[in-house]
């Protein structure tokens, strides 16, 4: 664990955002090495006297300990980085918090905190805290261009093809969840109107889809699409959309232009270059740019495949399973370690090929998807208990990717434009502490005669408990009734366009 004495000043710390677990720093001190660092804290409860609570260091029943974060920032880099490969997977530098640095900095940043989230602070008593890259903004920064980032909450990207699903579920094969999902949201007052985003065509790999999707995202945004840029979020729509690419630097833009003038055809030399255009001659949109690096990168298709290889059982079948398993110890039903996790994904890897998974269409991928898991559903409660648990735990698993974010980082790359390779990554390094540094992957890419730099990695990647398994299928279930119930089953099934 590192100690970094330039860390531990108030002022050197800006409020960025919080969820519900976790509270995020934005470094603003002078120290190079940590400009582009933020602090991820973990939250508690308060106690019932705020006042009382930001002055001392007592906190609620869900405190952790030093040795509990420290493990669950594993989770993420071991059993995550090893279904979805490191390199998507956010790296955490553990940084030890001397005492009295909490206290100070939690009412330094209490007034810039959202009124929703101060039911909880941050937990003064963790003595361990993380700190991360900015993966908004590029390590090494480019004068004259923004970093333009794009946070994408895909959610689930498959029909489920499980043999164990119930007749009348049998809707879940057509309607994706998220599509029956928003239903129940303008039901319940969540939305107020339908999102026009479908993550199966996100997921499709079919680039006219894929960039359908990325455009309804635009359109409806709702907590699927986030825009940062230079660090700071902006509102999305199409105009903000446009233009946070829409200002190249004097020299791409001649670049643009001479290429523009190259490849005009002969026919047309000596008209005005303004009155030239073409399809596909127009300023490089941020979603044609999203477009191609979601299907170049393998990260969403990887994804896409774990969460359904990972939930052949469906919910409705894994509460069974947990059923059983209360049923046999009520009392003995313990939430699984990170070794355990662990213990899983590689039991999972061990039977899949993922040289296949990535590659083959998508028929061939269910049929051995459903073939690698060696029983029928008549079997099931004849499965050993470690193998019942075993399920759970897969399902568990698919339910972190399910609910994971996808961060995309651009930046024109005006070094290298026109040139026609797209294939070679960099890697930049920030070293923040002697044996401690953060790297990162930017890959080049050509959209449009112009080329960009991009970065591509999986955060939000928190594991789910066993006990909510009956919560699942709780709200599966109502998802279901409720679109049956007031759409029916007439509506062209998702992915069928
Ligand atoms: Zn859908």
């Amino acid at each position: 664990m590192a100690t970094i004495l330039e860390l531990y000043r108030v002022d050197y710390w800006k409020y960025r955002a919080e969820g519900n677990a976790n509270i995020v720093l934005q470094y603003i001190g002078p120290h190079s090495h940590l400009r582009n660092t933020v602090l991820r804290l973990r939250k508690a409860n308060r106690l019932d006297d705020p006042g009382t609570e930001l002055q001392g260091t007592n906190f609620g029943d869900d405190t952790m300990t030093k040795k509990d974060l420290t493990v669950e920032s594993h989770f993420a880099t071991e059993v995550i980085g090893l279904l979805l490969g490191q390199e998507f997977v956010e790296q955490l530098i553990a940084v030890a918090l001397p005492p009295g640095f909490l206290p100070s900095l939690a009412l330094a940043i209490e007034p810039s905190r959202p009124e929703s989230r101060r039911q909880k602070g941050i937990d003064l008593a963790q003595s361990v805290g993380f700190l991360a890259l900015d993966h908004t903004r590029f390590i090494k920064p480019s004068p004259g261009q923004s970093d333009v980032a794009v946070e994408i909450k895909p959610k689930w990207g498959f029909l489920t093809k499980s043999a164990f699903l119930r007749k009348d579920q049998d809707i879940k094969r057509r309607k994706c969840r998220f599509c029956m999902y928003q239903h129940q949201k303008i039901k319940t007052g969540q939305e107020g109107t339908l999102s026009k985003y479908c993550p199966i065509d996100l997921f499709s790999g079919t680039e006219l889809l894929v960039q359908d999707a990325v455009d309804a995202l635009v359109d409806t945004p709702q907590n699927n699409l986030r825009l940062f840029v230079d660090g700071i979020q902006k509102s999305v729509n199409r105009e903000s959309m446009a233009q946070c690419l829409s200002a190249p630097s004097t020299s791409a833009t001649t670049q643009l232009q001479e290429q523009q003038q190259k490849r005009k055809p002969q026919w047309m030399e000596g008209d005005d270059p303004l009155d030239y255009e073409e399809d596909d001659s127009g300023p490089v949109r941020l979603t044609d740019v999203l477009t191609k690096i979601l299907i170049e990168s393998p990260l969403l298709r990887r994804l896409g495949r774990l969460q359904q290889a990972l939930d052949s059982l469906d919910v409705e079948t894994v509460h069974q399973l947990y059923t059983y398993l209360i049923e046999h110890d009520a009392a003995h039903l313990p939430e699984p370690t990170v070794e355990e996790f662990l213990e899983t994904a590689e039991a999972f890897m061990d039977r899949t090929d993922m040289n296949a998974m990535m590659t083959e269409d998508q028929d061939t991928f269910e049929s051995h998807n459903a073939a690698g898991l060696g029983f029928e559903p008549e079997d099931l409660e004849e499965l050993p208990e470690p193998l019942q648990l075993h399920f759970i735990r897969e399902f568990l698993l698919s339910a972190t990717l399910k609910d994971c974010s996808i961060l995309i980082t651009i930046q024109r790359d005006t070094a290298t434009v026109g040139v026609a390779t797209t294939a070679n990554a960099t890697l930049s390094r920030l070293e923040v502490d002697a044996g401690s540094e953060f790297h990162e992957a930017c890959h080049r890419i050509k959209v449009k005669e112009e080329m960009f730099l991009y970065k591509i990695i999986c955060i939000d990647l928190d594991p789910k408990k066993m006990t909510s398994v009956p919560m699942y299928l709780k709200k599966d279930r109502t998802i279901v009734n409720h679109y049956l119930a007031t759409v029916g089953d007439h509506e062209a099934a998702c992915g069928a366009n």
